[in-house]
C-alpha cells in the first residue's frame, strides 16, 4: 500500500503505529468473506453458512467459546487455535468476534510483532491490548434530518481562498412537526460538497448548537472526515420540536490513546473523540493511558460509555518469549482484557527466552493450564473448492469450474492460503491477454512463476551445496 507508506516516512511514533495499522487492516481484508461462525440455533455448523465452509467441529467449539464470553465465564482464560497453515485459525478468531456482536474489535498480530529495536515487547502487547478493546460511546445530540432540495454553484473567488468555486447557497428542506422547513445555507465550501458527493434529493444530517447549524453531513455520525464546513452559524426555525439523537460512536482504547498523545490531552469525553481527526502525535506514554483509563471509567460509571472487551489473536504464538508470556499472564487477570486467542501450527518446542525449555507449542505451562485448545483440520478437496469459489467471487474474479478444479488440486499439494494467494495474479494475466475470466493456463504459467514455501523448502533441500550456509 503505497500511501500508507509514504506518508509514515518521518520516523516519528506516530507513523510508526500508522504503518502498522495498513498492515492489519490488510490482514482482516483476506477474510472479508466471513461473517460469522454459521451455526444453527443448536450450535451445529452449517456445512456452508456465514461465508465459512467445513471445519464443522472446530466452529461447533468456537460456537461454544464465544457463549461462554458472552456469559463472561472466560476469564482469565484464553483459547489456542493449534493446526497447520491456512486451515482457517484467522478466520475463526475473526467469526468468533464477530458472534460476539456487531462493531466488536477484532485485533491480529504475530507474534514476531513483539520483536523491535524501539519498542518494548511489553509495550507492543499493551498497545495490541489496548486496539482490542472498544469503547462504545452514546451522546444525545441535537441532531436534525433534512433533504437536500436545491445546490447552487457560483463560479467566484472562493473568499476563503484556495478552492476557487463555492456553493452559493444549499437549500435543505428540514422536516419539522408542522412539515417541511426551507434552511437556507450560505455559503457552504464547494469541495465539501464534492467530496461527500452530496446532491440535491439526499438526505443530510444537521448538528446544531444552541438552535444554529454547527455542521451538515451525509453520515450521523460524531465528527467524519467530509462534513461540510458551514461558514456561518445558521439559525434554526424556531419552536419547532425536532428529533434529537442518540449518536453511537465505537473507538478502541487505541483509538483514543493515539487521539490524545499530544500535549494538551483531553477532560472529557467528547473532547478526547474530537481529537481523533488532529494530526501531530507525539508518544503515548504509561501516564497518558493511565490518564485515559481514569476519564474512561468516569464516563462508564456515568453511562455514557460502554466497554465492549473485543478479541485479540496472537498467531505464531510461538515467537513470543518468556518475558511476553509472564506479561500476558498477568494481563489476562486484568478487569480491562480482550479475550485472547492464540493460535499456532507448531508442536513441541523450546520457549524462546529460556535456554532448552521445551513445551507444546512453546507456550509455558502455567499459561497452557488456562487455555482452551481447539483443533483445526486440514481441507477436503471439495471444501478448497468451495474457499476458493468464494474468495474468487468476493475478489470479484471470473474463473470457471475446471480452472477452480484445478486450482484446488494445487492447494491440496502446497497450502490453501497458496491457492487464494494465485488467484489475483492469474487474474491480471487473464486480463493482460485480453480475457476476462481466469483459465487453467493462466493458472499453471503463475504457478510455474512463483513456489509455495513447501516447495520452496524442498528446493532448497536439495540444491544445499549451492546456497551459503
Ligand atoms: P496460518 O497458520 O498461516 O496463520 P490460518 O490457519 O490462520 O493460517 P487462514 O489465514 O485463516 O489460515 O486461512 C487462509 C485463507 O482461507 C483465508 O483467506 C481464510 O479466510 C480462508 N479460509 C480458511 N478457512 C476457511 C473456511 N473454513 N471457510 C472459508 N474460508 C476459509
Amino acid at each position: 500500500n503505497n500511501t500508507s507508506t509514504t506518508t509514515t516516512t518521518t520516523g516519528s511514533g506516530a507513523g510508526r503505529i500508522e504503518e502498522i495499522r495498513s498492515v492489519k487492516s490488510q490482514r482482516v481484508a483476506a477474510h472479508s468473506h466471513i461473517k460469522g461462525l454459521g451455526l444453527s440455533e443448536d450450535g451445529s455448523a452449517i456445512l456452508v453458512k456465514d461465508g465459512l465452509v467445513g471445519q464443522v467441529k472446530a466452529r461447533e467449539a468456537s460456537g461454544i467459546v464465544s457463549e461462554l464470553i458472552k456469559s463472561k465465564k472466560m476469564a482469565g482464560k484464553a483459547l489456542l487455535l493449534a493446526g497447520p497453515p491456512g486451515t482457517g485459525k484467522t478466520a475463526l478468531a475473526l467469526a468468533i468476534s464477530q458472534e460476539l456482536g456487531p462493531k466488536v474489535p477484532f485485533c491480529p498480530m504475530v507474534g514476531s510483532e513483539v520483536y523491535s529495536s524501539e519498542v518494548k515487547k511489553t509495550e507492543i502487547l499493551m498497545e495490541n491490548f489496548r486496539r482490542s478493546i472498544g469503547l462504545r460511546v452514546k451522546e444525545i445530540k441535537e441532531v436534525y434530518e433534512g433533504e437536500v432540495t436545491e445546490i447552487t454553484p457560483e463560479e467566484t473567488d472562493n473568499p476563503l481562498g484556495g478552492y476557487g468555486k463555492t456553493i452559493s447557497q444549499v437549500v435543505v428542506g428540514l422536516k419539522t412537526t408542522k412539515g417541511t422547513k426551507q434552511l437556507k445555507l450560505d455559503p457552504v465550501i464547494y469541495e465539501s460538497i464534492q467530496k461527500e458527493k452530496i446532491s440535491v434529493g439526499d438526505v443530510v444530517y444537521i448538528e446544531a448548537v444552541s438552535g444554529s447549524v454547527k455542521r451538515v453531513g451525509r453520515s450521523d455520525f460524531y465528527a467524519t472526515e467530509h462534513d461540510l464546513e458551514v461558514e456561518e452559524y445558521v439559525p434554526l426555525p424556531k419552536g419547532e420540536v425536532f428529533k434529537k439523537k442518540e449518536i453511537i460512536q465505537d473507538v478502541t482504547l487505541h483509538d483514543l490513546d493515539l487521539a490524545n498523545a499530544k500535549p494538551q490531552g483531553g477532560q472529557d469525553i467528547m473532547s478526547m473523540m474530537g481529537q481523533m481527526m488532529k494530526p501531530k502525535k507525539t508518544e503515548i506514554t504509561e501516564k497518558l493511558r493511565l490518564e485515559i483509563n481514569k476519564i474512561v471509567n468516569k464516563y462508564i460509571e456515568q453511562g455514557v460509555a460502554e466497554l465492549i472487551p473485543g478479541v485479540l489473536f496472537i498467531d505464531e504464538v510461538h515467537m513470543l518469549d518468556i518475558e511476553c508470556f509472564s506479561y500476558l499472564n498477568k494481563a489476562l487477570e486484568s478487569t480491562l482484557a480482550p479475550i485472547v486467542i492464540f493460535a499456532t501450527n507448531r508442536g513441541n518446542c523450546v520457549i524462546k527466552g529460556t535456554a532448552d525449555i521445551q513445551s507444546p507449542h512453546g507456550i509455558p505451562v502455567d499459561l497452557l493450564d488456562r487455555l482452551m485448545i481447539i483443533r483445526t483440520l486440514p481441507y477436503s478437496f471439495n471444501e478448497m473448492v468451495q474457499i476458493l469459489t468464494i474468495r474468487a467471487t468476493i475478489e470479484q474474479h471470473k474463473i470457471d469450474e475446471t480452472s477452480l478444479t484445478y486450482l484446488a488440486e494445487i492447494g491440496n499439494n502446497t497450502s490453501l492460503r497458496y491457492a487464494i494467494q494465485l488467484l489475483t495474479p492469474s487474474s491480471i494475466l487473464s486480463k493482460t491477454n485480453g480475457r476476462s475470466s481466469i483459465t487453467k493456463e493462466d493458472i499453471e504459467e503463475i504457478h510455474s512463476l512463483f513456489s509455495d514455501a513447501k516447495t520452496s523448502a524442498k528446493l532448497l533441500e536439495k540444491n544445499k551445496s549451492k546456497y551459503l550456509y
